[in-house]
């Protein structure tokens, strides 16, 4: 039966690479995840961020029944006035600089980025972007433009034109960048998948700088480190600026698909003005899903998790020391401890599947193991954690 459901996943379900892990999980409660044979594994990643509350907080699955039960998809995102959209937007928008006044609801993060990249275009009237060397924002094929990454987006050009990248932290290269071209400049404040590489307060302020001075967008992609994960609700509150479009998804949802893009009401207001329906979504702001994302950040707000965020990280960096590990970079509950290469780091997250603890890697960062649990984990388990890491890289 379990060899045949295997079989199922791998024979009719696209599949992105040779080897998937293919756990086969049944439930989720808390911060675990239980697979097909009651076998239990801490999680380690949070479904790559999105998890932040836990698995199945019996609030969120309240929030979920209950507008199940009233009403599903009724019409294209504008058109009528859907309570949990509504109450979800006002929420977020009270929790922000007063600039980031209206926010619109789309259903991942890539489409978030690209409803962001479009507002540049429209209010600047301008072409161009700026990147970061090794970002990652997204799969389709806006968000494929901004990755530098040749290896992933050679096989899918022509993508979009006029992109300019330049590396993270460094301030000189800006002055060679054509700005009177520049719509908008897309970037992470931490960027997740180099392996958690914090931008410096300085370059995020000269960003912020130069959008300023040639009416380009500073558009921060928080799809990754927003609500809660580096230890502030937001993690541009660490560089003491504010973007004019801030991107969220994964967390935003509650585990529901959600992504939005927030901007000042004046902008947003472009994209209803020639055209009209500047941009368009049937699902965008799913009652549903809205109303789980509402009740996560509830959960969230209400509990302790976000202040102890910065203990728990000290916590994993007590824990994680062993001649193997060179360093951990970043910072929050978004670590990357980093080994000494790729095979080391695939052996690695096999070796802890086994005992329970489920991880995974990084995009552009082969030689780090990913940490990025749901902020709920306690510190019980982060030790736990850390010294059957040790067992393992022991093992090796
Ligand atoms: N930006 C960042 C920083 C991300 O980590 C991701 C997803 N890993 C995305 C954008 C794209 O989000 P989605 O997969 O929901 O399209």
């Amino acid at each position: 039966m379990h060899a045949f459901a295997r079989q199922t996943f791998l024979e009719n379900m696209a599949q992105t690479s040779p080897n998937p892990l293919a756990l086969h999980v049944v439930r989720a409660e808390g911060n675990y995840l239980f697979d097909v044979d009651g076998r239990k594994y801490l999680d380690l990643i949070a479904g790559i961020s999105v998890c932040n509350v836990g698995h199945q907080h019996p609030k969120v699955v309240a929030a979920v029944q209950k507008q199940a039960s009233e009403f599903m998809h009724v019409m294209v995102y504008g058109e009528t006035v859907q309570t949990p959209q509504s109450t979800y937007a006002k929420q977020l928008i009270h929790l922000l600089p007063a600039s980031l006044d209206c926010c619109y609801f789309v259903n991942s993060g890539a489409e978030a980025i690209d409803g962001a990249m479009k507002l540049a275009k429209r209010v600047t009237h301008k072409t161009d972007f700026v990147a970061l060397v090794d970002a990652y924002h997204g799969s389709t094929q806006g968000p494929l433009s901004l990755m530098s990454n040749d290896y992933y987006s050679q096989a899918f050009r022509p993508l979009l034109p006029s992109v300019h990248f330049v590396k993270q932290n460094d301030i000189a290269a800006l002055a060679n960048i054509p700005w009177d071209r520049v719509a908008g400049v897309i970037t992470e404040v931490v960027q997740a998948e180099r392996g958690d590489q914090w931008s410096s307060a300085e370059f995020l302020q000269s960003l912020r700088a130069y959008c300023d001075a040639h009416c380009a967008l500073l558009i921060f992609d928080e799809i990754q480190t927003g609500f809660g994960r580096t230890g502030k609700l937001f993690a541009f509150e660490h560089a003491g600026i504010v973007p004019d479009v801030l991107v969220l998804g994964k967390a935003l949802g509650g585990g529901m698909p959600m992504g939005a893009f927030i901007s000042d009401r004046a902008l947003m207001a472009q994209l209803s003005d020639q055209p009209i329906l500047g941009h368009i979504t049937t699902f965008g702001g799913h009652p549903v899903v809205a109303a789980a994302g509402c009740a996560a950040l509830e959960v969230l707000l209400e509990s302790t998790w976000i202040d102890e965020v910065s203990k728990k990280e000290s916590i994993f960096r007590a824990g994680l020391v062993h001649p193997s590990i060179k360093a951990i970079h970043g910072k929050g509950l978004m670590l990357a401890v980093e080994l000494a290469n790729f095979e080391t780091v695939q052996l690695c997250i096999q070796k802890m599947l086994n005992k329970g603890l489920f991880s995974d890697w990084f995009l552009f960062a082969p030689n780090c193991l990913r940490l990025s649990p749901p902020l709920s984990i306690t510190e019980a388990e982060i030790q736990l954690a850390c010294t059957q890491i040790l067992e393992v890289l022991e093992e090796m």
